[in-house]
């Protein structure tokens, strides 16, 4: 083989990286895993592990006290995690995509004064685009913020809220002139917890991720004071939409973490259960679908690390790959977990093992941070030239 090919492997520091979160993934998050799921609760064990080792938001700027992790490590930490712990994989996914509008246009006194916080593990950070009845169309939200002097009061409500109620900080996306263009009328501010007439609802019951509480937001007349408005008026639905550009990658690396997990048991059980005198693992049919599973699953994550290179360089076709990855890895983990739970036969089916709490945690991956539908408008969008 000629030497001038391209040969595509992980530089060593994100190698020493993966060990890294590995044994911690190992050791200190995968004992309480079906603990989380079976009485949904948060993974407090994993994120006293995680703030410990600086991975529960690396994601964020060394000015601003944290770690200053590339796009590619954060997807390796989130794809690490989620082998063992979709729920637990959150938590560096969501302090990502509630903070990720801060960093790229959040002004220097509203970065100094939120960033740091999340940066030390005292805070984490939610999301809020979705609205009942404005999930895949966002840009029909109701909830409004209107200028009262130098404050903004902020009117509405928000739905399915990645760890609302941990979250001490809100990233909220509102109409701030309902009868500007539509799309270019919607503000982002962050919210505060702690704000007079904001309540959270209790959490959603839910099929899977369920150490990941999801709540509804109430905001009855909340005063935001000027200078928390994230970007100039008017930017805010551009500011969401760039933002899930970046983070859906990192759904992609959920999708694939919960994917190997899933073959990681299926390849062991394989060649443990005997059945008609020898192990199934020696079955043509069975190695054939490990065969497709693997094989899948190797193209899904050369995808997402493809794309996490493109967000890192914020480059011009990022939308396009930021949708792929995302639609080809859930699509992918879906697919090989169902299959998973097939290869252990009844037991799949059972809590002994936890191939059904991944047959569940990996369908939200198909549908949060945009359903596999939207995907495929982002993508046809950018490939017919109209974004
Ligand atoms: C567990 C969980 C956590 C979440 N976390 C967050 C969060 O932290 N922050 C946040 O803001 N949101 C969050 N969401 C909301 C999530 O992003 C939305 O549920 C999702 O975008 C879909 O919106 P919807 O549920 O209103 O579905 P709808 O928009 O009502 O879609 C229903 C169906 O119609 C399809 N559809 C809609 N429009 C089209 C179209 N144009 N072409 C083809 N098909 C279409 C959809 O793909 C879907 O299959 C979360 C949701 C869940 C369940």
């Amino acid at each position: 083989m000629s030497d001038d090919l391209p040969y595509l492997e992980l530089a060593d520091h994100h190698l020493d990286l993966r060990e890294a979160v590995r044994a911690i993934a190992a050791n200190k998050i995968a004992p309480y895993a079906a603990d989380v799921d079976a009485n949904s609760r948060f993974p407090t064990e994993a994120y006293d592990a995680l703030v410990a080792s600086g991975f529960h938001a690396a994601h964020v700027p060394e000015a601003y006290g944290g770690e200053g992790a590339d796009a590619l490590a954060t997807c390796i930490i989130i794809e690490e995690i989620a082998r063992v712990c979709a729920s637990s994989s959150l938590i560096p996914a969501v302090n990502k995509l509630g903070s990720l509008p801060l960093i790229l246009a959040g002004s220097e006194s509203l970065n100094q004064r939120y960033l740091p916080p999340l940066a030390a593990g005292t805070s984490t950070f939610s999301y809020a685009l979705s609205e009942r009845e404005a999930g895949s169309d966002t840009a029909s939200m109701k909830t409004r913020a209107v200028l009262d002097g130098d404050n903004w009061v902020l009117s509405g409500q928000k739905s399915w809220i990645s760890n609302a109620g941990i979250s001490d900080y809100y990233t909220v996306l509102a109409v701030t002139d309902p009868d500007g263009r539509r799309g270019s009328n919607i503000s982002a501010f962050v919210v505060e917890k702690s704000d007079e007439g904001f309540t959270i609802s209790a959490p959603e019951k839910k099929l899977g991720i369920k150490g990941s509480p999801t709540c509804e937001l109430n905001f009855d007349a909340v005063y935001l004071p000027g200078d928390r408005i994230i970007g100039d008026p008017g930017t805010g639905l551009q500011l969401a939409l760039r933002t899930l550009d970046h983070t859906r990658i990192t759904i992609a690396a959920q999708a694939i973490g919960i994917a190997q997990g899933a073959l990681d048991h299926a390849l062991a059980y394989v060649q443990e259960r005997q059945q008609f005198g020898k192990h199934i693992a020696d079955f043509q049919g069975i190695q054939f679908m490990l065969a497709d599973m693997a094989m899948k699953l190797e193209a899904a994550r050369q995808l997402v690390y493809v794309a996490a290179a493109k967000s890192e360089r914020d480059a011009g076709d990022l939308s396009f790959f930021g949708a792929a990855a995302k639609c080809f890895a859930s699509d992918t983990a879906m697919e090989i977990t169902v299959d998973a739970v097939q290869l252990l036969g009844g037991a799949g089916y059972t809590q002994d093992f936890p191939l059904e709490r991944m047959m569940r945690d990996a369908k939200i991956t198909q549908i949060y941070e945009g359903t596999n539908q939207i995907q495929r408008v982002v993508m046809a969008r950018q490939l017919l030239g109209k974004r």
